[in-house]
Formats: C-alpha cells, structure tokens, sequence
C-alpha cells in the first residue's frame, strides 16, 4: 500500500435509501480510484473509503456536489480512520443500528428512461405496468422498515429472476441495487375482480378494464397507495352514478387522459395552464 494513502469514514443523513445511492458511490469510488465499502444503516449511509489523499478528497466533494437527483443530503460527517488496506470497493449488507433516523423517499413517477422501455416492443419489460428502476418508482409506500432493502419491502414476496438478479448485480446497469427491480416473469401481476371479489378471467386484464370502462362500469383501481375509482368521462350515467354512490354531487373530478391534446379537445387550456400539466409523450400506436 502506497505511502500517501489515508481512510476515511463518511456518515449521512437525509433522503439517501432507495434513491440509488449506493451504486452511486460504488461508481464514485471507481472512477477515483477509492477502496472500502457501503453501507445503509438505520441512520442513512456510511462509507468506509481508502486511496491517495488527493483521490480521497475529490471522492468526497463529488459525494454531495453530484448526488443522485432523488437524494437530499441532510448532514454529512468525515472522520478519520485507520487503513484497512482494502484492495476492492463493496456494497455491504445493511447494518441496523439502535438510532433509527433516516428519511424515506416518496414514490417517484415512472422516469423517461423506463417510458421509452415501456412502449418499445424489443423490451423485456414492453407494457409491464410495474416497471421501475434506480431513479423510478415505488418508495415510501413498499417500506416495512429502515435499513431499506427488498425483504423489508412489500416486494419480499417476489424472488428476482435471473435476468433481473443480473442488472440487480451489475455496478454498469441502471437497475443496479434497485430494489423493488421485476418484470413480468418473476415480479407482479395486475387481475381484474368482479364486485363480489370473484377473479374475472381476462388474457389482459387491462384492456378488459377499458373496455369496462368504456361499457359504463365504474372501476377500481388499487394503485401503490389505495384506490383510484374510475369511469369514463364522457359517460354522463357513469359519472351520475358515481357522484351518487359517492355523495359527491358538485366537487369536480380529476381527468385522466391520454394526452395534453385530448385534453384540449374537452376543455379551453390558455398556455399557461398547458404548461402546468405534465405531458407524457406516447407513440400513437399504443
Ligand atoms: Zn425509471
Ligand atoms: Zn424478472
């Protein structure tokens, strides 16, 4: 071990458990050339690093000017430490400590780059409705308990297949160390129930839903955080009955539509409220 190496031991608070931050450092640690190891803790996250001074300190301003863009470092602390002379980086198991003080991320709208995988039809994941990935997807509401890992997550109960355990494990791939990763192989499913709890059998229980929909059913539809009750807008008995049933006889109802452009041709949007609502483009194909 070279003479002007020195170790270091970085804690942080904040937002910094299932915002990607782990593989974060893993591939900070390799770009300036840094030892040691990872961990999440029940108090945030706490690196171990070793290398050349000069390595050690730009590795550490790199820490929070270019952290992930989901992570709000609240606190950040360096100590010195003695040379373990690690010869490689690692992700280490989580470590549960008697302080449990760790913020938790809120779930994150499905990003550009799980969009694109979602309608492109060479995908693995092509209309998978759970698709997710370091910077996407389900957080707060997966989450049985800190240190956050996927057996303290609603996702225990879907072992990762190979494929998926492949991009979990690798430092290059996007879905490195995300953990609610699945596809339609080994992760959920959605099914469609009758009113009286029955499983309606459908070979695409989504499309059978539009077409419920369509038809003038109202439909419930359990999301990560409860239930969305939907009906078609342009369905005046649905909508009667659903203000009815509801109670709910003059407060407005959110729309849900396709596009801005759909949008607009059921009511007058002036710029600045188009410039409000999120546009996410689809292939008109879909
Ligand atoms: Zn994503
Ligand atoms: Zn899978």
């Amino acid at each position: 071990m070279p003479e002007d190496h020195i170790a270091r031991r970085v804690e942080i608070n904040g937002i910094v458990q299932g915002v990607g931050f782990r593989p974060f450092t893993y591939q900070l640690a390799s770009q300036h050339k840094i030892t040691g190891n990872v961990a999440n803790t029940s108090s945030g996250v706490s690196i171990h690093i070793e290398g050349t001074k000069k390595n050690v300190e730009s590795f550490c301003r790199d820490l929070s000017e270019k952290s992930p863009p989901l992570a709000h470092i609240t606190d950040i602390s360096f100590y010195d430490e003695r040379l373990n002379e690690y010869r490689d980086f690692k992700i280490l198991d989580s470590k549960r400590l008697s302080v449990m003080n760790t913020l938790i991320s809120p779930d994150v709208s499905v990003c550009d780059d799980c969009l694109h995988e979602l309608f492109d039809p060479q995908d693995r994941r092509f209309k998978y409705p759970f698709i997710n990935c370091t910077n996407c997807g389900p957080r707060y509401t997966i989450i049985d308990d800190i240190p956050y890992d996927r057996p303290k997550t609603s996702m225990k109960h879907f072992g990762m297949c190979r494929a998926c355990q492949a991009e979990y494990e690798d430092p290059g791939n996007r879905r490195f160390h995300a953990q609610p990763n699945a596809c339609k192989e080994c992760g959920p499913h959605v099914s469609l129930f009758d009113n009286a709890g029955k499983k309606v059998s459908a070979s695409n229980p989504i499309e059978k839903t539009a077409t419920l929909l369509k038809q003038g059913y109202i439909v419930a539809i359990k999301g990560l955080g409860g239930f969305h009750l939907a009906a078609d807008t342009e369905n005046d008995s649905a909508i009667v009955s659903l203000r009815k049933r509801k109670q709910r006889e003059e407060k407005p109802f959110a729309i849900m539509s396709y596009d801005v452009d759909r949008i607009r041709d059921m009511l007058t949007l002036n710029p600045k409220k188009k410039r409000c609502l999120h546009h996410i483009s689809v292939p008109s194909s879909f």
